[in-house]
């Protein structure tokens, strides 16, 4: 039967394909003591439960489609075989019998312990296994919870689209290796996370539509469930009926159309109806994205977010690591600019290294995070420093500090800059004269008081997403609160507008490369407030370009007067949507 679900859509674009359940968190399992007379009783719906997902099993295998590759169905097998495996069932129900747990309880105790022993395993093919353990049993407790699907035909081409409770930003540089092989994952859905995630940012940097916080999706969907998902909406269909199926076919259809269209403004300068000029830099993780960004022919890297070099790692990488990345970046840029951020650790990119100072931290993104984390390293600074420095050697290179909250920040890491380059003297190494250090606002504190800044920063660029989490008090990756997360706040509005127009007037570029300036509706906003330099995921860039090449500044300044003496948010989107251009209305 079909039916939706429905979440946030933080990553456009409509994908048809397999739902593969990533279910690790077992958090939000009962755990409630069976009476010795009951123990009998729920061992026997533990047995079902397995019974159920065998039927189900034997059913897939009868319909495997005769083109699906071998592997699948080898994959199916090793599932079967998991089912029957002693160490599964009759130690789940050996707790049952014998320590009085809940099935679902006991099945997970049963599955950590499995998990553990696989984790061990020298054999890296063995150790990948233990995610074959945790899917089957994902399906028991699907089946335990009495949601239960026979997904046909289970096994054909169409990719598969994640579903997890959480994607950690260290498990999404997972992802996009794997992009590069053979399972690349299409779509992601998850039950947490907000709008500006980390999870819903790297979803948008690998191009493939996401839809988070969405409730209950690890229950209600099946691996193998045909479904669509459509980031732009937030909306996943499950099991389309023929119909349902045809008219997003016809969409996918009509996205590969725009895309190529999109294709052929690539070597348009982006330049306003009315002659002005803008820019267009692109966000990256890696080293590797640069070629995303030449690709859609980026003005240059406007954020590399240098800390996704540190995540999901047992050492962290030491100066020569980190100048080989830098360098490769700037390399593949071709002579254009790159900006390194130092790194932006702590809150929802924590270090795998144990650190004692983050344990019982309350609030992380109140903590020792971004500048302040480097502040507190002085020695793992400046090897970042210096590894920054060195690459600056192969082309033209930015640095960009973190969070800024006080000048004193800015000072101390200057002086570290100052000490990182008579290291590298002293070496004998060269080090270019000019690496300009610039800020990122994204604490309200710095954007009201920028003008302490100005004198003392090369160039000025607005972090969106933390601007709007710690103005409005929101924590960007919680879905709870994720329908407060506005963009379009009268307050981030007047903070944005201020720090543009006194950044111009102090003679220091300013830059926005939050996920708003990759937002097409915002596009005609950010240009009226004077913007000229915006900073976003390549994959955003050609949308951003569609929208401002139909723009004229002196209309867009009339748009940023009008919006800017609104107090509510509302009537502002609906002013944005009014001066859509209507070339742009006509299309969407
Ligand atoms: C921001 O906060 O807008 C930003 C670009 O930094 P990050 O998303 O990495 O925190
Ligand atoms: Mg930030």
């Amino acid at each position: 039967m079909t039916f939706a679900l429905y979440g946030n859509g933080v990553s456009r674009g409509v994908t048809i394909g397999r739902v593969l359940c990533i279910d690790d968190a077992h958090d939000d399992i009962t755990h409630s003591p069976v009476s010795s007379a009951e123990r009998g009783a729920e061992a026997e719906r533990l047995r079902s439960a397995f019974e159920t997902v065998r039927e189900d099993f034997q059913h897939l295998r009868l319909h495997v489609p005769s083109k699906a590759p071998n592997e699948l169905r080898a994959i199916l097998e090793v599932h079967m075989m998991l089912l029957d495996d002693p160490a599964l069932i009759d130690a789940a129900v050996g707790l049952i019998e014998t320590r009085g747990m809940n099935a679902e309880w006991a099945l997970v105790e049963t599955a950590d312990l499995l998990a553990e022993q696989f984790d061990r395993m020298d054999d890296p093919y063995l150790r990948e296994r233990k995610h074959d353990v945790l899917q089957v049993v994902a399906r028991v407790r699907k089946a335990l919870a009495g949601h239960r699907r026979i997904t046909a035909p289970p096994l054909d081409d169409l990719p598969p689209i994640v579903i997890a409770r959480d994607v950690a930003p260290a498990d999404m540089i997972e992802y996009r290796h794997m992009a590069e092989g053979a399972q690349k994952a299409a779509g992601f859905i998850t039950e947490a996370g907000g709008q500006t995630s980390h999870t819903a940012i790297l979803a948008r940097s690998m191009g493939v539509p996401a839809v988070v916080g969405v409730r209950g999706a690890l229950d209600r969907l099946v691996d193998g469930d045909l479904i669509v998902i459509d980031g732009e909406q937030g909306v996943i269909v499950v099991q389309p009926d023929r119909q349902v199926l045809d008219w997003y076919r016809a969409r996918v259809l009509r996205q590969s159309d725009e895309k190529a269209a999109l294709g052929a403004l690539r070597s348009r300068a982006c330049v306003t109806i009315d002659g002005r000029l803008i820019e267009l830099h692109a966000n990256i993780e890696l080293p590797e994205d640069a070629i995303a960004a030449i690709n859609v022919n980026a003005s240059g890297v406007g954020l590399f977010r240098s800390e996704f070099l540190f995540l999901d790692r047992d050492e962290l990488p030491d100066e020569d690591e980190q100048f080989d990345a830098y360098r490769r970046a700037v390399s593949a840029m071709g002579g254009r600019p790159v900006t390194i951020r130092t790194i932006d650790i702590g809150a929802d990119k924590m270090l795998r290294v144990p650190d004692k100072r983050m344990d019982g931290t309350e609030n992380p993104a109140l903590g020792l995070r971004a500048i302040r984390y480097s502040l507190a390293e002085p020695k793992m600074f400046r090897a970042q420093l210096r590894a920054i420095l060195r690459a600056a050697v192969y082309g033209p290179v930015r640095i960009l500090l973190p969070m800024i909250s006080s000048v004193r920040e800015v000072e101390a890491a200057r002086e570290q800059i100052v000490r990182a380059r008579a290291e590298l003297t002293q070496r004998g190494q060269p080090v270019p004269d000019d690496v300009p250090v610039g800020g990122m606002i994204e604490i309200p504190a710095a954007a009201v008081a920028l003008r302490a800044f100005t004198p003392v920063l090369d160039f000025l660029s607005i972090g969106t997403n933390d601007l709007i989490q710690y103005t409005l008090a929101i924590d960007r990756a919680d879905a709870t609160v994720a329908d407060y997360y506005d963009p379009l706040h009268p307050a981030v509005l007047a903070l944005i507008a201020r720090t543009i127009e006194e950044g111009e007037r102090a003679g220091v570029s300013v830059s926005v490369c939050g996920e708003m300036a990759g937002d097409p509706l915002l596009a005609p906003l950010l240009l009226g407030m004077g913007l000229r330099n915006f900073s976003m995921h390549p994959a955003q860039i050609p949308y951003v370009k569609q929208a401002l090449l139909a723009c004229r500044h002196d209309e867009a300044r009339q748009l940023a007067d009008a919006v800017l003496a609104e107090n509510d948010s509302r009537v502002i989107r609906s002013l944005l949507a009014a001066a859509r251009p209507a070339a742009l209305r006509a299309a969407a």
